[in-house]
């Protein structure tokens, strides 16, 4: 096909689909090893807020008893149960995802559209971006205060075609937190039109007094969707599997436009098995916690400013050289010396680089490292 063919057919795709930036994800282990011609167990990869204790144990069992079944169609009947006992929800009101992205689009699906608006914040998780221009929608950014949302400002640039707000909480990349008392003072003044997403891909990590009752709002506020996510403290970001809870009426709906069978037979398996491993879930708690404090400790140590984080991950202010934003050549250096983190430029943060909290010899590696790179 000639090159004009080829352009004028990628034209036929609506201008918003075309102007989409695409996400950049944290850069993979063996891309790395092969671009710098490094070996790939030498390279410490701290870039995409992954458990750096990889899968428990008790799931890796579950999924390979799972492989004699991968012939049949997945049935999510199981974990939707076991995620309702968890939860004290009836299995209505859960939605499965392929990772909870995978909710944040079905809710971008079912009530974004040309004419419609979102509003997000800046700084806040690049998919609400994402799941925004892909259905032609209106992208309204609030300001971030203190690099955290601003519910004030948000429930101020609320407009008439406004159907979808969303509030990662904690939020990536930031790992700034919206206490209770705040989030509900929002749901108890947002138009009742308005659909809002709290996104809590990192709940588990919050301390138990510090969490949400989220999921005992959902009988209280009919437009919140709350997500959540296996791939942090679960460990199973590779299996991607996620979901939304909210009211059954909501949650029909985002059915509607979900995929029958989004979630696979491996990762249904290990994800029921996921939820049980309370153990698995309390330890990777404690080396967070642990490990967010020895990278705090070595921040300090190097003079360098932090975002208070409530996430597995810290967000550093890398100290500009005269005017000269110095973060993109410190991320390059890491990277050569085989320690990816997260450059944060596309989230408007050309200062600070996202370092996942990782094994206490990871983190230690990168605070060396960094230390050398400083230096430079
Ligand atoms: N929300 C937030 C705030 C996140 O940081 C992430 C992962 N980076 C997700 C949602 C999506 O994660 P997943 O699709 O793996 O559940």
């Amino acid at each position: 096909m000639p090159m004009s063919d080829i352009t004028d057919l990628c034209e036929q795709s609506p201008a918003y689909v075309r102007a989409i930036a695409p996400y950049q994800p944290g850069k993979p282990i063996t891309e790395v090893a092969r671009e710098l011609g490094l070996d790939e167990r030498s390279i410490v990869k701290l870039a995409s807020n992954e458990n750096p204790r990889g899968i428990s144990p008790r799931a890796l069992a579950a999924a390979a008893a799972a492989l004699p079944d991968l012939g049949r169609y997945p049935d999510g009947f199981e974990l939707t149960r076991a995620l309702s006992q968890h939860l004290g929800v009836t299995m209505e009101q859960i939605v499965l995802g392929n990772g909870s992205n995978d909710v944040l689009e079905l809710a971008g699906m079912a009530f974004l559209a040309p004419g419609r608006s979102a509003v997000y914040s800046q700084h806040a998780f690049a998919v609400y971006p994402l799941a925004t221009q892909a259905r032609g929608a209106h992208s309204i950014v609030t300001p971030a205060k203190d690099y955290g949302h601003d519910l004030e400002a948000m429930l101020a640039a609320i407009r008439a075609d406004t159907r979808v707000v969303f509030i990662a909480n904690p939020n990536n990349p930031t790992g700034t937190m919206l206490g209770a008392a705040e989030l509900e003072s929002f749901l108890l003044r947002v138009p009742k039109n308005v659909v809002v997403v709290v996104d809590e891909a990192y709940n588990e990590y919050l301390e138990p007094a510090l969490r949400c009752p989220s999921i005992e709002w959902i009988g209280r506020f009919p437009n919140l969707i709350v997500t959540r996510t296996f791939s942090k403290v679960y460990g199973l970001a590779g299996l991607r599997v996620g979901y939304g809870i909210c009211r059954a009426e909501l949650a029909d709906l985002l059915n509607r436009v979900r995929q029958p069978f989004n979630v696979n037979n491996l990762a249904i398996a290990a994800a029921v098995a996921a939820l049980e491993d309370l153990e698995f879930v309390r330890e990777s708690y404690a080396l967070n916690a642990a490990g967010m404090a020895q990278l705090r400790d070595g921040c300090r140590r190097l003079g360098l400013a932090w975002i208070p984080s409530y996430g597995n991950f810290l967000t550093i202010e890398i100290p500009r050289a005269g005017s000269a934003s110095r973060a993109a050549a410190v991320f390059q250096k890491l990277l050569r010396k085989g320690v990816i983190v997260r450059p944060l430029a596309n989230y408007g943060m050309p200062d600070h680089l996202r370092v996942t909290v990782g094994l206490t010899a990871e983190n230690a590696r990168f605070l060396e490292t960094l230390a050398t790179v400083l230096e430079d």
